[in-house]
């Protein structure tokens, strides 16, 4: 009798408890839907259980909160970037229109000339601005074609070759295999691994190593790693690297990483970035492997 109530005790208190643990693993997946009691009558697991879903509602509400907050802080950087983005350029037109009027009479006509291509030149500049948001925001698909990995990297080492010597960045790249390929727009894609090389380099301005490598264990994806041994990013920014008009740098726009993301995920790929301050990051972006045929329509 005795060794039979150990065991039937044993199984009340262990079936409740591998309740709980599914409860916890469903949490984590991120579903905070409250928990039920099995039992009608009160007893600990159901206190536990009360105590749980208490538990469940602040953590919902506190996501919401975060998410809201993410948001507003994520519009505050958008409007001000664009302000300041678009206020600079219109400033300069005005102010060189003003002195080209005033003093349209005196001048002479070389420097009548550089005053207005200055203007053209702000105004493109604020169409650059225009340009590249639209860019962000445009819903249309990319064009998709088989894109060798080898040729993307190595198209994009070439126009940033120039960069790297003025750095004194030293380049280590294991070609990728020339059958390697993804499914993608060349040209966005190739802009995405400009925006990540160019900003290597800019993290290491007493030179360093840029490491590229291109792994492919899985069957289905690509892995490319950017990696360099530059300033790294703090960890109080990196949820923030990838909004629109975020930077660091004194002549940074801040459009780099949010385009390349943007660009990614409309590939049905993701960008991962891994830093270690004063050791460096490492940018991993994630693409679709693609086997050489075409895909059905
Ligand atoms: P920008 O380069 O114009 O600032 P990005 O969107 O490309 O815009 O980058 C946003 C910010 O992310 C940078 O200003 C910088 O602070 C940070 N960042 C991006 N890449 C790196 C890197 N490789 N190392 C350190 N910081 C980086």
């Amino acid at each position: 009798l005795m060794i039979y109530l150990t065991l039937f005790l044993a199984h009340q208190i262990v079936r409740p408890l591998n309740r709980f643990v599914e409860y916890t693993r469903r949490i984590a997946r991120g579903d905070f839907s409250p928990i039920q009691p099995a039992k009608r009558y009160k007893d600990e697991f159901s206190r536990l259980a009360i105590a749980i879903n208490w538990m469940l509602d602040q953590l919902q509400k506190n996501q919401e909160l975060y998410i809201q907050s993410r948001k507003m802080a994520a519009i505050g950087t958008l409007t001000s970037g664009i302000a300041h983005e678009l206020n600079n350029p219109l400033n300069n037109i005005c102010i060189t229109t003003e002195s080209l009027l005033d003093e349209l009479e005196d001048l002479p006509e070389n420097e009548k000339k550089k005053r207005l291509q200055d203007i053209y030149a702000q105004a493109e500049r604020a169409s650059g601005t225009v340009r590249n948001l639209l860019d962000f925001t445009r819903v249309d698909q990319p064009s998709f074609v088989h894109v060798s990995v080898h040729e993307l990297l190595s198209s994009a080492l070439r126009l940033t070759k120039h960069e790297m010597e003025l750095s004194n960045v030293e380049l280590k790249y294991l070609p990728a295999e020339s059958g390697l390929l993804v499914q993608g727009d060349f040209g966005q894609l190739q802009q995405v691994f400009l925006n990540l090389i160019i900003n290597a380099i800019q993290a290491m301005p007493r030179g360093g190593v840029l490491s590229i490598s291109v792994g492919k264990e899985d069957p289905d994806q690509v892995r490319i790693d950017i990696a360099d041994t530059g300033v790294g990013i703090p960890q109080a920014v990196i949820s923030d690297i990838f909004d629109p008009f975020f930077t660091t740098k004194e002549k940074g726009t801040g459009l780099g990483l949010s385009i390349s993301y943007s660009i990614i995920r409309k590939h049905g790929g993701k960008i991962l970035v891994n830093s270690q301050i004063n050791h460096g990051s490492t940018f991993s972006v994630y693409l679709a492997k693609s086997s050489g045929k075409r895909r059905p329509e």
